[in-house]
């Protein structure tokens, strides 16, 4: 009767504000259960223009932007909207593998050996939020005052402390090698070698001598609130977290095209809500600015810039914002060749090398092009580390330490090729 029909009623009532509630406050962190990523490899320039557009659209997560014909493309769908990505790459005649069935499922089982391990100090074993990355900075400063200094350089958007390593017991008048991580915050792999690395140059006598020669400026987490998000929110947030003017409430930009060097002239986009949004204008980022700030500090001093990325293994020199190549890039090139040949006689991973867009797409506005082309630092390289796709950002932990192995036999080449060159 009627009092069935009001229960059932009031039933469906509670439903509806269960389904509202869902919709309006979306789960922390997300799950990605279901997404899955897709690979597709473009053969003709029209997919690679279709790629390359789809990209700039924004309605997608690229893990691996299109580089060139015959170069594979990874792109992330959820599960409302993969029918979608299918059908558009389908139109095009691309056929897609998949190349993680179930992001969430990866996520998850992650999730529990790290609770399993419950490490909440800064190690290798596993990946570290930014609190604990700072403490640990802070901690080798008072272990190790002779060759550590910390200085607080500035203040993320979110008001994150920011901190300049600088190891070295030469002096400030030795040459100088800066070295940046997680400029893309879902790219874990990139703070944990950065800090793998400044760890072995510092706990190892053997690098004394070194450090006596070269200065190493260090900041493992230029995008502390991005980072921090990758933590509480979403594990494959890319950019920083600044408002937008975007209508949809899309936010950050990509701090990988804010710098002033060619600012959004190509392979970036002016929609805030694309992955690749070069931001409202040149150095709108606050966090880059603070990275550019010390690097015009130290000036001539920095004979090295390296800023570490992920994945791909690509060892990469400008220029970004075109094809054409620095006069010098011979020099670059014959350094990236020795640098990754004692990269690969560790563990036999392999690296292409090349100058930006001849390796992957031309992207203007990245923070190596503006260090050679704006800082002078003649020696500019972008670095994207393991792996090729199995795992992309979600690189399992016990793979850290073989990565940090084998990236600091290349640094300790880059760095003896300093010390050789340039210190007296
Ligand atoms: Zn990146």
């Amino acid at each position: 009767g009627s009092r069935g029909a009001h229960s059932a009623m009031k039933v469906l009532l509670v439903l509806a504000c269960l389904v509202l509630a869902a919709v309006a406050t979306p789960a922390r962190p997300k799950t990605h259960l279901g997404s899955k990523v897709l690979r597709v490899v473009p053969e003709t320039k029209d997919q690679l223009q279709h790629l390359q557009q789809l990209l700039l659209q924004g309605h997608y997560d690229f893990w691996k932007e299109p580089r060139a014909l015959g170069s594979p493309v990874d792109i992330m769908g959820t599960v409302s909207r993969l029918p979608e990505l299918i059908a558009s790459l389908t139109n095009h005649g691309l056929r897609a593998t998949v190349q993680i069935p179930d992001v969430g499922k990866v996520m998850e089982s992650q999730a529990r050996e790290r609770m399993q391990r419950g490490s909440t100090r800064m190690d290798w074993a596993d990946y570290h939020d930014y609190d604990v990355i700072n403490a640990w900075m802070a901690s080798l400063v008072t272990d190790y005052p002779d060759l550590c200094t910390l200085e607080a350089v500035g203040t993320s958007y979110e008001g994150r402390v920011m901190n300049l390593l600088t190891l070295g017991s030469g002096g400030a008048d030795k040459p100088g090698i800066f070295i940046d991580g997680g400029i893309h915050a879902r790219e874990w792999i990139s703070p944990a070698t950065v800090t793998y690395m400044v760890n072995e140059l510092v706990t190892d006598s053997a690098f004394s001598d070194l450090l006596a020669n070269v200065n190493f400026y260090v900041m493992p987490t230029i995008n502390p609130d991005g980072y921090a998000y990758t933590f509480s929110d979403d594990r494959f947030w890319r950019k920083t977290r600044s408002e937008t003017d975007s209508a949809f409430g899309c936010k950050g930009a990509d701090p990988n095209r804010n710098w002033d060097f060619h600012w959004n002239e190509v392979g970036a986009s002016s929609n805030p809500c694309s992955e690749t949004y070069a931001g409202p204008h040149p150095f709108s980022e606050v966090e880059m600015r603070v990275v550019r700030d010390e690097i015009t500090r130290l000036g001539s001093k920095i004979k090295v810039y390296l800023t570490f990325h992920s994945y791909s293994q690509l060892w990469m020199y400008p220029w970004g914002f075109t094809t054409d190549l620095p006069s010098d890039w011979q020099d670059l090139d014959d350094l990236a060749q020795n640098a990754v040949s004692a990269l690969t006689s560790v563990h036999g991973t392999t690296y292409e090398i090349g100058s930006s867009t001849n390796t992957i797409y031309a992207a203007a506005g990245g923070s190596d092009d503006w260090a050679k082309g704006v800082s002078g630092v003649k020696y500019a390289y972008t670095v994207e580390l393991r792996d090729q796709g199995n795992y992309g950002f979600l690189l399992p932990s016990n793979q850290i330490i073989p990565t940090g192995e084998e990236t600091f036999e290349a640094l300790k080449v880059v760095a003896n090729f300093v010390k050789d060159t340039y210190s007296k």
